[in-house]
C-alpha cells in the first residue's frame, strides 16, 4: 500500500537558485521588509509561507548589486 505524500520541494535561494542546507546560515525576508538572520534548522517554518529565502552571502551580494 503506497499512501505516501510527495515531498515538497527543498527551499531554495532567491538570488542564486541554489538549494538551501537545513544547517547553512540563511537571510529570510518578508514583503514587508522585515528580515531574520538565522537557518532552516533553528527555524524550520522558514522553508514555508511568504518568506523569500536566500543564502547569507547572496544577499549580501544582491544588496550590493
Ligand atoms: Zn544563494
Amino acid at each position: 500500500m503506497s499512501d505516501e505524500r510527495t515531498p515538497p520541494p527543498p527551499p531554495t535561494c532567491a538570488e542564486c537558485g541554489a538549494v538551501i542546507g537545513v544547517y547553512e546560515p540563511i537571510v529570510a525576508r518578508l514583503g514587508d521588509g522585515t528580515v531574520v538572520q538565522t537557518s532552516l534548522a533553528a527555524e524550520p517554518e522558514l522553508e514555508r509561507g511568504e518568506w523569500s529565502r536566500y543564502h547569507r552571502e547572496c544577499y549580501a551580494r544582491s544588496l550590493a548589486a
